[in-house]
């Protein structure tokens, strides 16, 4: 949000309405949670597939910069989970035995509060239509086979929920990709980590499903297009689904209230 010169001098207290400060708990990631999320990424986009190999544990560790004991803790988690496999032997190593991986997994997927969910919602109106924008100038006709095949493997996903989420993630982060913008990328795993619990709550019925996978065929039929109005008539109505799910599941409103934040919108604005 810009800031007016004024409103600097209403946090350093010369004038009336201060903004209180806002401390945070402190929280580093750690490097084994890090090793985790990359390779648990790596399936959630598709990039790992149910039989690959993960790399020898030196050379993945020596990539990822972490020791190898740290490494070994981190994959030892996602066997624990039944996402990895570890098999001895001559042609043995480190195997993806699974296309899902479990919600929860990490502290950041879970870590944002029912309260934020309004916020997040928020943020995805900001940022999500401009990416699929970007995604239509720049996408190769390889995003979109790899944007075809998610929708494919929703269909055949029907009634499995877990899966149906991740490839819902799935979609959308391959929409990120398709700009070739790596802060965007980023941008929007945080965004999509922090939906999960939105979905969570909010997917219930089989026709959620259905009317959700439908939307990705306009959104891909639009970004083929290469049309930006197309794409964000599309990209509007697909994020009001998750914002109807929501706000119908919780009783909550699908964005803040006006007024719900007096703190922030005191500071004059002239
Ligand atoms: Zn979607």
């Amino acid at each position: 949000m810009t800031r007016h010169v004024t409103d600097f001098r209403d946090v350093r207290g010369h004038h009336a309405g201060r903004v209180p400060v806002e401390f945070h708990p402190v929280r580093s990631l750690r490097t084994f949670e890090e090793a985790i999320e990359q390779i648990a990424y790596a399936i959630r986009v598709g990039d790992l597939a149910v039989g690959d190999r993960l790399p020898p544990e030196r050379t993945l560790a020596a990539t990822m910069q972490i020791s190898r004991p740290t490494l070994r803790e981190a994959i030892h988690l996602l066997v624990r989970t039944n996402v990895l496999e570890v098999r001895p032997g001559q042609s043995g190593g480190t195997f993806v035995i699974s296309d899902t991986v479990p919600n929860g997994l990490l502290q950041t997927r879970i870590h944002s509060h029912i309260h934020a969910v309004a916020e997040v919602l928020e943020a995805r109106r900001a940022l999500e239509p401009e990416v699929a924008q970007i995604a239509g100038v720049y996408a190769t006709q390889v995003d979109f086979d790899r944007l075809e095949t998610t929708i494919s493997e929703q269909w055949r996903a029907l009634n499995h929920r877990d899966r149906l989420l991740q490839l819902e993630e799935r979609f959308h982060l391959q929409i990120a990709r398709a700009t070739g913008n790596h802060m965007l990328v980023e941008l929007m795993k945080t965004l999509h980590g922090r939906l999960a619990i939105a979905w969570d709550i909010g997917k219930r019925l089989p026709k959620d499903d259905e009317h959700g996978i439908r939307l990705h065929e306009e959104t891909l039929a639009a970004l083929k297009s290469r049309d930006p109005r197309k794409i964000a008539e599309v990209m509007d109505r697909h994020l009001a689904l998750l914002e109807h799910l929501w706000a119908d599941e919780t009783g909550r409103p699908r964005l803040r209230e006006p007024n719900a934040t007096p703190a922030r919108r005191s500071s004059a604005a002239s």
